[in-house]
């Protein structure tokens, strides 16, 4: 079943985008039965959970952090995480390039952009992510490197808006991989989950996280 789900969602996805398996709660037999179906990019929102997980599944799987992290935290990822979806300061920034030196790694990280309605919802402005991606300090963060943007849009049934607002995310992308920094490379967009997944890539996502529709209800 986990199998079939990948199938067609990876069939619709058409190579647009890579596919990340959203697996915080599931246990891991079922990211194993996932994986056996060629899934090789997990995502998890919670440090502990990624930290329990990682050791047991094989080691060519890509760990995504797509929650809120806490700059105490980052040590225990440091060591094997592929990609940061959800870096909100300068400050997160340099803690991650503390301990990516620690393991004489460099680690990719997204900027989470805050595009929906929900007031809840972490994530920096288009006018604090300008500015973040233009301060000198950044320059001395070589064990960091931005490679893009990650956003989530409203939760909601108006397929008008979630495409508006990953509309608006893609120009905010554009218009910023222009920026010319040394750890500043933009190459990935990650927007849209189980609901909107197929708006997502049709806006330019090139990276869709999604959860519910492989492993079903959290
Ligand atoms: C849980 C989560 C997802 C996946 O949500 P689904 O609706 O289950 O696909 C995607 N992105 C983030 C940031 C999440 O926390």
């Amino acid at each position: 079943m986990i199998a079939d789900n990948i199938q067609r969602i990876e069939t619709k996805i058409n190579d647009r985008a890579k596919l990340i398996a959203v697996t915080k709660t599931k246990p891991v037999p079922l990211l194993q039965e996932a994986y056996d179906a060629g899934c090789r990019r997990f995502g998890e929102n919670k440090v502990q959970e990624m930290v329990e997980k990682q050791p047991l599944l094989p080691a060519d799987v890509e760990w995504h952090l797509i929650g809120h992290l806490q700059t105490n935290k980052v040590k225990y990822i440091a060591p094997f995480v592929a990609l940061i979806q959800s870096v909100d300061s300068l400050k997160l920034l340099q803690e991650i390039n503390k301990q990516a030196l620690k393991h004489e790694r460099v680690i990719d990280c997204l900027l989470q952009i805050h595009i929906a309605q929900e007031e809840t919802k972490f994530g920096l402005s288009a006018d604090e992510v300008e500015s973040l991606l233009n301060d000198a300090q950044l320059d001395a963060l070589a064990n960091v490197r931005i490679i893009g943007l990650m956003g989530l849009a409203t939760n909601t049934d108006d397929e008008g808006q979630v495409r508006q607002e990953f509309r608006g995310l893609k120009a905010l992308y554009d218009r910023l991989a222009t920026i010319r920094r040394p750890n500043v490379v933009f190459s990935e967009l990650s927007m849209g989950m189980s609901g909107d997944f197929d708006i997502a890539v049709e806006e330019g996502s090139t990276m869709v996280r999604v959860g519910s529709a492989i492993f079903g209800a959290r």
